[in-house]
Formats: C-alpha cells, sequence, structure tokens
C-alpha cells in the first residue's frame, strides 16, 4: 500500500504512531500485547505472541505511517521525528501544529508533557517542554537573533465547545471571527517567557488550574482538548505560531448512547471535534478551498494553522499496546490513516 507520506504534498502532514509498554493494570489483568512494530514505520495489530489457544480473535492488520514508534521509543525520539522539524517552521513566519490523538491512557499526556500531577514526571522532558527549549535556542542563532523576537505563550482547554483560559483562573473566553475571517480569543492570556524554566512554570500552573475541583484528573482530561501555544512576536506582531494539542480521548466520541445527558453531550461534541480535524488536515494537504472550520470550536479556534502556504501539521496517534484495547487502537489508526 501507499504510505502516507507518497500522497501528502510538501511533507506539511506528518502521521506518526506511538505503542507504550504494558502498564501496571494491564499486566495485573494478563491483558496481552498486540502491537508490533516491524519496521520504522509499520504497525501490526495481531494475535498476542502468548496465546496456546488456537481460536483466532484477531485478524492481522498492518497499517503504514510516516513513522512508527515502538514500545521503548523516548519522548525525544518522538519528538525529533514530528515536533522538531517544525520549530523552523515557526521560525521562518509559519504556522505549527502537533496533535496528540488516541484513547484514553495510550500516553497522549505522556507524549505532550503536560501532567505535572503525581508519578509522571516525564513533563520536563515532554514535547511542549522540548519544543519550548529548541525555540530558545533557535532565537541564539545569528540569524534569528538580529530579527529581536520575542517569546510569549497561551494555555488553554476546549471542554464542550467552550473555551476556558488555564492561564487565568479558568476563565471562560469567547471566540469572535471578524469579517475577514480572523478568529480571535477574547482575553486570552498571552505571557512572555524568557527560558524553558518559563514555559514550564506555565504548564504547571496550567495543569493545576485544569484539574482543580475535578473528582479525576483523568475523567477531566479524556473530556477535554487541551492547547499550549509558543507564539513568536516581532514589533508586536505575531512572526509564527506553534500549537500543541493534547486531544480529548477519542473513545468519548463514543459516549453518544451513555445514560447521562452531560456524558451524551460531551460525547458528541468531541465526536464533532475530532471528524472536523480529520477534515481540516486532510484539505490542508490537498490545498482544498473549502474547509469545514467552522464546524467545531477545536477546529474554528485553530483555523489560521490550516491555512497560508506555511503551514505544517504533524499528529502522533498513540495506541496502548493490550488486547483489551484492541477495537480503539484500530480506530485510532483508521483515523490516522485516513489522511490518504
Ligand atoms: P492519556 O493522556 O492518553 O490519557 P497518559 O499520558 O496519561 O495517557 O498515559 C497513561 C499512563 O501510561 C501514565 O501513567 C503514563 O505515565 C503511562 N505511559 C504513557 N506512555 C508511556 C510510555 N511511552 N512509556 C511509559 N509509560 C507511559
Ligand atoms: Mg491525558
Amino acid at each position: 500500500p501507499l504510505t502516507t507520506a507518497d500522497l501528502i504534498e510538501d511533507h506539511r502532514i506528518c502521521v506518526c504512531v506511538r505503542t507504550r509498554p504494558l502498564n501496571k493494570k494491564e499486566l495485573t489483568v494478563k491483558d496481552l500485547d498486540v502491537i508490533t512494530i516491524p519496521s520504522k514505520d509499520v504497525v501490526m495489530v495481531h494475535e498476542p505472541k502468548q496465546k496456546v489457544d488456537l481460536t483466532r480473535y484477531l485478524e492481522n492488520q498492518t497499517f503504514r505511517f510516516d513513522y512508527a514508534f515502538d514500545d521503548t521509543s523516548t519522548n525525544e525520539m518522538v519528538y525529533r521525528f514530528t515536533a522538531r522539524p517544525l520549530v523552523e517552521t515557526i521560525f521562518e513566519r509559519g504556522m505549527a501544529t502537533c496533535f496528540a490523538y488516541g484513547q484514553t491512557g495510550s500516553g497522549k499526556t505522556h507524549t505532550m508533557g503536560g501532567d505535572f500531577s503525581g508519578k509522571n514526571q516525564d513533563c520536563s522532558k515532554g514535547i511542549y517542554a522540548l519544543a519550548a527549549r529548541d525555540v530558545f535556542l533557535m532565537l541564539k542563532k545569528p540569524n534569528y537573533k538580529k530579527l529581536d523576537l520575542q517569546v510569549y505563550a497561551t494555555f488553554f482547554e476546549i471542554y464542550s465547545g467552550k473555551v476556558f483560559d488555564l492561564l487565568n483562573r479558568k476563565a471562560k473566553l469567547r471566540v469572535l471571527e471578524d469579517g475577514k475571517q480572523q478568529v480571535q480569543v477574547v482575553g486570552l492570556q498571552e505571557r512572555e517567557v524568557k527560558c524553558t524554566e518559563d514555559v514550564l512554570k506555565l504548564i504547571e500552573m496550567g495543569n493545576s488550574c485544569r484539574t482543580s475541583g475535578q473528582t479525576s484528573a483523568n475523567a477531566h482530561s479524556s473530556r477535554s482538548h487541551a492547547v499550549f501555544q509558543i507564539i513568536l512576536r516581532r514589533r508586536g506582531k505575531m512572526h509564527g505560531k506553534f500549537s500543541l494539542i493534547d486531544l480529548a480521548g477519542n473513545e468519548r466520541g463514543a459516549d453518544t448512547s451513555s445514560a447521562d445527558r452531560q456524558t451524551r453531550l460531551e460525547g458528541a461534541e468531541i465526536n464533532k471535534s475530532l471528524l472536523a480535524l480529520k477534515e481540516c488536515i486532510r484539505a490542508l494537504g490537498r490545498n482544498k478551498p473549502h474547509t469545514p472550520f467552522r464546524a467545531s470550536k477545536l477546529t474554528q479556534v485553530l483555523r489560521d494553522s490550516f491555512i497560508g502556504e506555511n503551514s505544517r501539521t504533524c499528529m502522533i496517534a498513540t495506541i496502548s499496546p493490550g488486547m483489551a484495547s484492541c477495537e480503539n487502537t484500530l480506530n485510532t489508526l483508521r483515523y490516522a490513516n485516513r489522511y490518504v
């Protein structure tokens, strides 16, 4: 089969998959690994190797992406092939976007690095921080130094179609579109940052704000999209923007048959935004004139990231290796594969 890269013009879109090791919970219930990465761009979903029973549950399925990262890969490695090339884009006056897409518990937050709660200590080495580190390194290069760029950060979440500022006590914000189709999140806090440590502090602050008052951090984050942005400005004017997005758990899109009305509505909203996102990314790759930005708050807010000559996107689809997650994993792989 053709690879995604074969069909995507200019390599403006990169789609990759990352699996993780079976976790304690999965090992406790004796879940079995059904994922193999046989080469650097192929993902196989298959019968567990450990199974002795000859009944077939699973048909072998193979998917090809730009990159496939196995369960030994580090955030630094994933970053190097996904978000790292996009750092250049924002210095060249472009818009860059990096999404983590996948089931709850598959490793989106681990990869992006937006978790300062409890045991996940990898946050300082997640993609948010790694991208920030390289932005500050690039600023020192003579070419860019002479531009006298300033760096700002924003951090907000989209929950049930509403925008909340994570750097301003979760203030609910309005989204306005002017006559020239410019989208503005009114009152969104943009904080100037001078070094990676400044960025880490903001992420920590935003994360604690994100989950405060919630019964469970994961229950909440699975239903909301978190957007962290690094903005370069030159004499006050936007020069480039890097949006790093930890999406809501894609399995939540199936909550539309839940008995609870609120859960149903949230599920429908998540479903709508993930479908719109797919359409917008696909349009970016093919220079389609009509892109359904307005179909969801997520795509509306990210509108300027999908247009323009110099926009680039990468999607990191994270998957859980267990047989119990198989259905969600296949959904994730199919979604990510659809860009072809
Ligand atoms: P999500 O944000 O997709 O719901 P998390 O990032 O919170 O998932 O990951 C769920 C759990 O799995 C966390 O405890 C996290 O530390 C762990 N985890 C995720 N990815 C990896 C990985 N690549 N290696 C080791 N542990 C991981
Ligand atoms: Mg998460």
